[in-house]
């Protein structure tokens, strides 16, 4: 069945026997929700790489995860997110790294590609592209949740510097997606893992790990573990697998998330769409918020492996 958009709301650690039914159904359906958005935005004409933000606009509004609204805290007690997007026809792409003030991290990074002139932009300087280019922004604490100031706190307590929860959870949100006029184009939105230190950027703004286009391969988005997803070059590498090594997008999805990045202790997962609305979501961790939209406007949500 032919597919057009898929998302991810996060992979690591998440059991059933960890989640209430209550949190379960409130996860799918910011899944469903997300899925909704970037339907209307198909429907509507739209641009892959705008079928992608509507539904991680969708996820970074949703507080249960780990973008936007609902990011986790730094070491320092505030938040810093990181965001990409990237178009397969032109492999135009723009990023941010570490800011601070945007309400909506991956508009910035659409503002970005749009702008042209760079494709990563970070920090101060970020947030100041923002406000020019009329974006929303908020105070830092605006992003602040309970549940997350409780993270935290546990990880502080504990000393723990690269879980997002007690229990390996990674929250990163993404899309990709095909458009009507048959090009794809990747999202990704992060707040990065509770308790980061010292500035310290994940692979999700990176072009080449953590997100990644080429209409002649597949448009990839990643979540887990970011330093192995950045060290393995992880969405570059499925591209050129399928461009190189003529695998096809699953096997080459299956072989990079159960093998190379299994075999070195690399947590996560990827979701990933190709011209032929192919699409593919392996992790190599217990579950990974996930969804999917068919071309017929069927949905499915799932978070568990099985
Ligand atoms: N990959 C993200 C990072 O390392 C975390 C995540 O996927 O949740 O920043």
């Amino acid at each position: 069945m032919k597919s057009i958009l898929a998302i991810h709301g996060g992979a690591g650690t998440i059991t059933r026997s960890s989640m209430s039914e209550e949190m379960e159904a409130a996860y799918l359906q910011g899944l469903r929700d997300a899925l909704e958005a970037g339907r209307i935005a198909y429907l509507r004409g739209d641009a892959a790489e705008d079928i992608c933000a509507a539904a991680v606009v969708s996820l970074e509004e949703n507080p249960l995860y780990n973008a936007g609204k609902g990011a986790v805290f730094t070491h320092a007690g505030d938040h810093e997110m990181d965001a990409a997007m990237m178009r397969g026809s032109d492999l135009a792409a723009g990023a941010v790294a570490g800011v601070r003030f945007v309400r909506n991290p991956v508009l910035l990074a659409r503002a970005v590609m749009k702008y042209e002139e760079h494709v990563l932009l970070s920090g101060t300087g970020a947030d100041a592209f923002a406000r020019l280019q009329g974006l929303e922004t908020v105070s830092n604490n605006w992003f602040d949740t309970p549940h997350r100031r409780l993270q935290y706190e546990q990880a502080l307590a504990e000393d723990i510097i690269i879980l997002d929860h007690h229990e390996k959870k990674f929250g990163t949100v993404g899309a990709v997606a095909l458009d009507l006029k048959n090009n794809i184009a990747a999202a990704t939105s992060t707040g990065g893992m509770t308790n980061k230190k010292f500035g310290r950027i994940g692979d999700s703004p990176l072009i080449g790990s953590g997100t990644y286009a080429n209409n002649e391969t597949c448009a990839v988005s990643c979540t887990g573990h970011g330093e192995y997803f950045i060290r393995y070059a992880v969405a570059y590498d499925l591209s050129c697998r399928i461009a190189y090594g003529k695998q096809t997008l699953n096997d080459a999805a299956d072989e990079l998330i159960y093998k190379v990045l299994q075999d070195a202790g690399g947590e996560g997962g990827l979701i990933a769409i190709n011209r032929l609305g192919e699409v593919t979501l392996p992790f190599n961790s217990p579950g990974m918020y996930r969804g999917i939209l068919h071309e017929n406007g069927d949905v499915e949500v799932a978070i568990y492996r099985s």
